[in-house]
């Protein structure tokens, strides 16, 4: 989303007129407050300086041990395991469900050592995690448990928004994110724990005297007036997603050999990602045929852990020592462009395209 120009000019002017840059201003607060009015009433949302801040942060709030075991999934973006590692704690990655994406209870289990401590699921592309069987994990080991919600926001679980699962969800404000600050993200847990939280992003002030760890996670009034310049649009934005996903599910249900990646039951559907399934050829293809139109779609995303990454040693850990799924699935996806000013006729378009690239296949 782009703000309007003159909307975030006037916010800005005010920023300028008071002399206040960051810090917690007045339009810092003022978008805490309104993102703190989606939670559940027993929910605070803290802003911070990124999403990787958030979950840095969101970890920091269990004191874990330095050196301790944080399972995760090889299948997000890399800010996940990043976040483990500046935390100075290990990232252990648990196989994923073939049909969710999201982190699998069972793999969860089998990865549990003496030395794990925490558990960070993400709601991969929008799609909650099973948050009642890793919360039941989480309780009966006594670990932390911090959901990466940066790709689900405005989805809802059970009629809960998804930021009250967890001992902490940590949100991103970039950018490429719907709602975003330019830079940025947003950290939801208890009133409790918020104070916590807003010690930490200041560098462990309290009162004047650093009493505990810190850094500096603050979010300045720029980017808290991009936030707020955008708000009043988010709701037509989503609308127009919600119609969006309508149109595309309409055409892509008549394409054999592909799948649409839906959402768990009892979720509400994403609002940041639409996503395809089909084996990885296909997918190469479509890719191609959709870039040669100056069409971008995204082939999020690859493993994090395994040859070429910084993670080359671990292993994608399973339950029952199946081969794990993650490695083939990732390949499989394809996100396509979704957002407000995607017409009917891109749609279309966009659809042909697959359509054709699938096909071509087929016949060899
Ligand atoms: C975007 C994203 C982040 C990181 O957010 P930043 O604001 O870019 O630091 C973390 N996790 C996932 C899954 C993301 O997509």
């Amino acid at each position: 989303m782009l703000p309007d120009p003159d909307r975030l000019a006037a916010l800005t002017a005010e920023a300028l007129k008071v002399g206040w840059l960051t810090n917690g201003g007045a339009l810092h607060l003022k978008l805490e407050k309104a993102l703190s009015a989606k939670e559940d009433k027993n929910r605070v949302a803290s802003l911070v300086s990124s999403g990787t801040m958030a979950l840095m942060l969101a970890l920091g709030l269990g004191d874990l041990p330095q050196g301790a075991e944080v399972i995760t999934t090889p299948l997000t973006f890399a800010a996940t395991s990043q976040a483990i590692y500046w935390c100075g704690l290990k990232p252990v990655f648990a196989d994923v469900d073939p049909v969710t994406l999201t982190l699998c209870p069972l793999a969860v289990r089998a990865a549990i050592t003496a030395r794990t401590a925490a558990i960070l699921p993400v709601h991969f592309l929008g799609v909650p995690c099973d948050v009642h069987a890793i919360s039941e994990v989480a309780q009966q080991h006594d670990l932390w448990l911090v959901y990466d919600a940066a790709h689900a926001f405005g989805v809802t679980f059970d009629d809960r928004p998804i930021g009250s699962f967890g001992d902490a969800s940590a949100f991103s404000l970039h950018a490429t994110k719907i709602l975003h600050t330019g830079e940025g993200g947003y950290i939801t847990t208890s009133r409790n724990q918020a104070a916590n939280v807003r010690q930490m992003r200041n560098f462990g002030i309290k009162a004047g005297r650093a009493v505990g760890k810190g850094l500096n996670g603050k979010m300045s009034e720029l980017n808290a007036a991009m936030g707020l310049s955008l708000l009043p649009d988010l709701p037509a934005e989503l609308a127009a997603r919600r119609a969006l996903r309508k149109t595309y599910n309409g055409l892509f249900r008549e394409i054999s050999g592909i799948e649409i990646h839906g959402t768990r039951p009892g979720a509400s559907e994403s609002l940041g990602f639409y996503a395809l399934r089909m084996p990885s050829a296909l997918r190469e293809k479509s890719y191609h045929a959709l870039l040669q139109e100056r069409i971008f779609a995204r082939d999020h995303f690859p493993l994090l852990c395994g040859p070429d990454t910084f993670w080359p040693d671990s292993p994608v850990v399973t339950a029952n020592g199946r081969s794990p799924v993650a490695p083939c699935v990732g390949s499989e996806i394809i996100c396509l462009p979704f957002h407000g000013r995607i017409t009917q006729t891109d749609a279309t378009q966009i659809a042909t395209i697959i359509a054709e690239a699938v096909d071509n296949r087929r016949r060899g």
